[in-house]
């Protein structure tokens, strides 16, 4: 290789390094544009959602003249339409399912429907215990929907997209959406409060008043409320008492618990606070700044006394004594117990 080949290859190197961080670099000046989903997107979710979307289907029955096209261009047969005639309503659909477990989402069943009543939304979640509960049922049984008549120059009746699965479909449908958005909440308020300070404080003065005795059943109610319904199975904790006896008593090692999912990184300093808190221990490290002193103002509750003692169902058999032996001995002379020889009777 001669020199000027060899500086040639050097400017060459340095300039193709240039053109590539150039790039680079231009990505520290812009905003970052991460979506913190679901917990925290600035705006809807749908408005993150193009508009060609093809999402959950969602048919607007006051405007669906019972043409069957759409069950008809499915190819995988997700839609299921039943039509009657009704003495007093004419002709009316009495069932209108779309299975979404099955749908593929190709699109063909809007295209054909002539008043664009069915339609992809923007909906996308739609997570159920079973692919039975993914069956849209639009028309309950025993109601009955008569056909839209459509007028000439007149615009068929339209609702917001996404509107009748949102406030009609998906209550009936999920019967798991409270408990899941129960969870989420929880999981919400416990990412807040680790981000911010003031409501760490307030939070870990509430563990101090609940649990600070020392009190292991008070710590294991603090403890059940923080696990929540988060899923502790795969270890052997099918209900959070178990694991919160297990931690407060002092059986299960916080080091070893492995939660799964999103969120599981505050549950885990939720526990160890708590844990720290009650056993009087220090917190700071675990916060990042002097906890400890602003906890040592806070008084714990006493332990609440515990419930008395339940009498024994069945008391103990005494033995008979003398007196005792008499009447009982007299009233097998009345009625002859079961226990009772034949022959003992006839002396
Ligand atoms: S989107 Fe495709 S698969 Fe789904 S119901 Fe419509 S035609 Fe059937
Ligand atoms: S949804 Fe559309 S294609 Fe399907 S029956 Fe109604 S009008 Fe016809």
């Amino acid at each position: 290789m001669g020199v000027k080949e060899y500086f040639f290859n050097v400017k060459n190197t340095a300039v193709t390094i240039f053109e590539g961080m150039t790039v680079t670099f231009s990505h520290l000046l812009r905003r970052p544009i991460t979506v913190q989903y679901p917990d925290r997107t600035p705006e809807p979710i749908e408005n993150y959602i193009e508009d060609r979307f093809r999402g959950i289907l969602e048919v607007d029955l006051q405007s669906c003249i019972g043409c069957l096209l759409c069950m008809k261009a499915c190819p995988l047969n997700c839609i299921y339409i039943e039509v009657d005639r009704d003495p007093e309503l004419g002709r009316v659909m009495t069932q209108f399912d779309i299975d979404e477990g099955k749908c593929m989402y190709c699109g063909l069943c809007t295209e054909a429907c002539p008043t664009k009543t069915l339609r992809h939304t923007k909906e996308f979640e739609l997570s159920t215990d079973t692919p039975d509960e993914m069956v849209l049922r639009f028309i309950e049984p025993g109601e009955k929907v008569p056909f839209y008549k459509p007028q000439k120059g007149v615009e068929p009746p339209r609702r917001p997209l996404g509107e009748i699965l949102r406030t009609e479909i998906f209550p009936k449908l999920k019967k798991n959406l409270e408990y899941r958005e129960k969870g989420l909440e929880l999981i919400r308020k416990r990412i807040e409060h680790w981000e911010d300070r003031e409501k760490l404080i307030e939070f870990a003065k509430y563990l101090k008043k609940k649990a600070g005795s020392g009190d292991t059943k008070a710590l294991t109610d603090v403890l059940i409320e923080i696990i929540g319904d988060a899923d502790f199975s795969h270890q052997g904790y099918n209900f959070p008492k178990e694991l919160a006896a297990a931690l407060a008593s002092g059986k299960e090692r916080v080091e070893l618990l492995d939660p799964m999912g999103w969120g599981s990184k505050y549950l885990i300093l939720d526990i160890k606070l708590a844990l720290r808190i009650a056993r009087g221990q220090s917190v700071n490290d675990l916060v990042g700044f002097d906890l400890d002193s602003i906890l040592k103002d806070v008084e714990p509750e006493p332990p609440k006394p515990a419930a008395p003692k339940r009498p024994a169902a069945r008391p103990a058999p005494k033995k008979p004594t003398a007196e005792a032996k008499k009447p009982a001995e007299e009233k097998k002379e009345e009625k002859p117990s079961s226990e009772e020889k034949p022959g003992e009777d006839k002396k």
